[in-house]
């Protein structure tokens, strides 16, 4: 009897996990999601609220439009009719730093500026972090997070509101401790944003070829350290010639989506 019970169980569990198995998009790697997009959203825009709230909003309106009008190019190319686009720079030089959370609640930090340094530079920074909301890099964490808890936790703990669900998700993203230090992605993932990003930019109308010149300056900015999620990356994987090489390859790729814009 407890045999079959077990195995019932193994069944059940592997069943919950084929269903929860998406793939990513334009990658088309399969990973294991198991928060529901539309609770993913909820958090991602209740944390995107919370962070403003604490934050020094940018009302510079030089800096506010240009990001504005980068972000709102790269949100029509990421095609995400059920995501309710939104962009903000925040007032922190020391933050050279930039995210976009589910739902397309993206921030850009006065610090990375100078690095961007011009449209092109703030999309590729833009593709990047959008391609982590669309390949929904936070969700499959906050998954690997509850299936190392056990997989019953699932049903009870991601309603939105909740905050046992809150606190997790805020873990996920790394905003609970301090606003906009977020905890850096896995570099596979690191490594999926920075494909991705290369299409959205390209498809926006942005020459990925600049994506090598931007991270050339980032190096030089960061001196391989920093604090946030791209610098932290390179921190820790310093932009060595295997991810120059990385994006070199995907270069052909992202430019069959590249027309220039105007
Ligand atoms: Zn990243």
């Amino acid at each position: 009897m407890k045999t079959i019970a077990k195995s019932r169980l193994l069944l059940l569990a592997a069943a919950a996990a084929l269903a929860a198995c998406q793939s990513v998009p334009y990658t088309g790697r399969s990973h294991l999601v198991l928060v529901s997009a539309g609770e993913e959203k909820k958090m991602g825009e209740q944390a995107y609220a919370e962070t403003l709230k604490k934050s020094k909003v940018s009302a510079d309106q030089q800096k506010v439009s240009v990001v504005r009008q980068v972000g709102y190019r790269l949100a029509k190319a990421a095609d995400k009719p059920d995501f309710q686009w939104e962009f903000n720079v925040i007032e922190d030089d020391k933050q050279i730093n930039a995210w976009c959370l589910p739902g397309g609640k993206v921030a850009f930090y006065t610090g990375i500026l100078p690095v961007t340094q011009d449209e092109d530079g703030i999309a590729v920074v833009m593709g990047h972090e959008i391609a982590h909301a669309l390949a929904r890099h936070g969700a499959e964490r906050m998954s690997q997070g509850m299936l190392a808890q056990g997989v019953g936790t699932v049903a009870g703990a991601f309603l939105g509101g909740n905050p046992a669900g809150q606190k997790v998700f805020e873990q996920a993203y790394g905003l609970g401790v301090g606003v906009g230090i977020m905890l850096p992605y896995g570099r596979a993932q690191e490594s999926e944003a920075d494909h991705i990003g290369l299409i959205i930019m390209a498809k926006a109308g942005y020459d990925p070829n600049k994506a090598l010149d931007f991270w050339q300056r980032m190096e030089k900015a960061t001196g391989g350290k920093g604090g946030g999620p791209l610098d932290r990356y390179l921190s820790t994987h310093p932009i060595n010639s295997d991810r120059q090489k990385a994006i070199r390859g995907w270069i052909p790729e992202a430019m069959q989506h590249y027309k220039p814009r105007n």
